[in-house]
């Protein structure tokens, strides 16, 4: 039997990243069993459903890596084949009309069980279940009936789904059996917790999977992290390429309790990645970055930009991160830590050190980091000072910060006249 699964949003939204993990472990099991994953689009509310927003979820889908095979199958184009299903069960008098509408009327006293695959067993009296409509009034189907036409028409062998619709399933399957079509297997995934283990929601970090996009989470890091929300590979393992997923998905380790989003866990895994993708992955990330916030220009020069990459990689969570700690060299306008300055600059000798290094960095032939470290060494003798007394204040003069990669680097890479022009404006402010 080969696998077959579908993900079907509805475009009322940009996508969540409760659906983009749904997505995701429909995918896993997909390509773990080569089987198939299609994408079927709910979008028969056209009031609330938007061509942007199904456009957004196709491109988070995308950028995820989450391909789909074949074409979308869209709901709203299939009305007729729902009124054709409908209208069979009226004919058989399974169902009936009211007014415009077609309703589906429950038997009361009845036991419908289940297996679900990660829940087990499930049992539910139809007196809880109330009659079921089948068309509204405005000729759209109703979710429910739509979702066992199309699973089964589209021979779904396993619906991967989140478990808000467990409720769900047992009206489904009344429909299956009025149908006389075969139910496929139910696999409801937990639910996704904030850390305070409340619902997801805004309070505990963005819910909308393409803000991570935006704010410099790597797709990979994203896939890794969510696969992790409700499935484990067993072991303490955390860091799974997306070659690792496909090859260890199974639902067996589909966890039943609710699965917490940790966002401190997300930006640690996300610094992982970061750290290993290379400058090739890395620089086309960083123009976009810096255009967007007009720090690029037709005078910037990739080798160089290449080089602050170099410099931070490994000391970032996200690309916005990158920009913020690495600001100063892209822009004057910079801001300066307001702690940092207390700390380091407000020093009494603070001024004179920071004027008599730059008088000392002036004279260098040479502008590397040796040369560099090799004149705040000497002249640190001198002054019969610590090394660290010019290092921080000159920290805080270059880059506004009090922490930050190596200091001799970093102005090798700033650059020497940029490097006097800061400590010799933080200087003057202080004197
Ligand atoms: N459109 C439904 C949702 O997004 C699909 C549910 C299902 O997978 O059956 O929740």
């Amino acid at each position: 039997m080969t696998v077959r699964v579908r993900f079907a949003p509805s475009p009322t939204g940009t996508l969540h990243v409760g659906s983009a993990r749904t997505a995701l472990f429909n995918w896993l099991f997909a390509r773990h069993h080569q089987g198939e994953f299609l994408l079927r689009i709910e979008d028969t509310d056209s009031v609330r459903s938007r061509e942007e927003f199904l456009e957004e979820i196709l491109d988070s889908l995308r950028w995820l890596g989450l391909n789909w095979d074949g074409e979308p199958t869209f709901q709203s184009k299939r009305l007729k084949v729902y009124r054709e299903a409908a209208e069979g069960l009226l004919s058989r008098g399974l169902a009936r009309l009211d007014g415009k509408a077609i309703l589906f009327p429950v038997t009361p006293g009845q036991v419908v069980q289940f297996e679900d695959l990660v829940h087990g067993t499930n049992q539910v009296n139809t007196l809880e279940i109330k009659d079921q409509v089948l068309i509204k009034s405005d000729g759209t189907p109703a979710y429910n009936f739509a979702c066992v036409v199309d699973d089964s028409e589209f021979k779904i062998t396993h619906v991967i789904r989140g478990d808000d619709h467990l409720s769900n399933t047992p009206k489904q399957l009344l429909l299956y059996r009025a149908l006389q079509r075969t139910p496929p297997h139910f696999v409801h995934i937990p639910l996704i917790l904030g850390t305070d283990r409340s619902r997801l929601s805004k309070r505990h970090g963005a819910t909308n999977l393409n803000e991570y996009r935006r704010i410099g989470y790597l797709p990979e890091a994203i896939v890794n992290f969510l696969a992790l929300l409700g499935w484990s590979p067993g072991g303490d393992r955390e860091i799974l390429s997306v070659q690792d997923l496909v090859r260890e998905f199974d639902l067996s380790r589909v966890g039943k309790t609710g699965a917490v989003f940790d966002l401190a866990k997300l930006s640690w895994m996300n610094s992982q990645y970061l750290k290993q993708a290379p400058l090739e992955t890395w620089l086309p990330l960083i123009q976009q970055a810096l255009q967007a916030r007009g720090w690029w220009n037709d005078a910037s020069d990739p080798a160089w930009v290449g080089k602050v990459i170099e410099l931070y990689k490994g000391r970032v969570e996200t690309l916005e991160d990158f920009c913020r700690q690495a600001q100063g060299l892209f822009t004057e306008e910079f801001p300066f830590d307001p702690e940092a300055v207390q700390l380091r600059l407000k020093e009494p000798q603070a001024g004179a050190h920071l004027e008599a290094f730059a008088d000392r960095l002036e004279r260098l032939p040479l502008w590397d980091s040796t040369s560099i470290e090799g004149a705040c060494r000497a002249l640190a003798e001198e002054l019969k000072i610590k090394a660290a007394d010019l290092i921080h204040p000159t920290r805080v003069a270059v880059t506004g910060r009090s922490v930050g990669p190596s200091l001799f680097h970093l102005l090798g890479i700033a650059g020497k006249e940029r490097t006097l022009k800061r400590l010799r404006q933080a200087a003057e402010r202080l004197c």
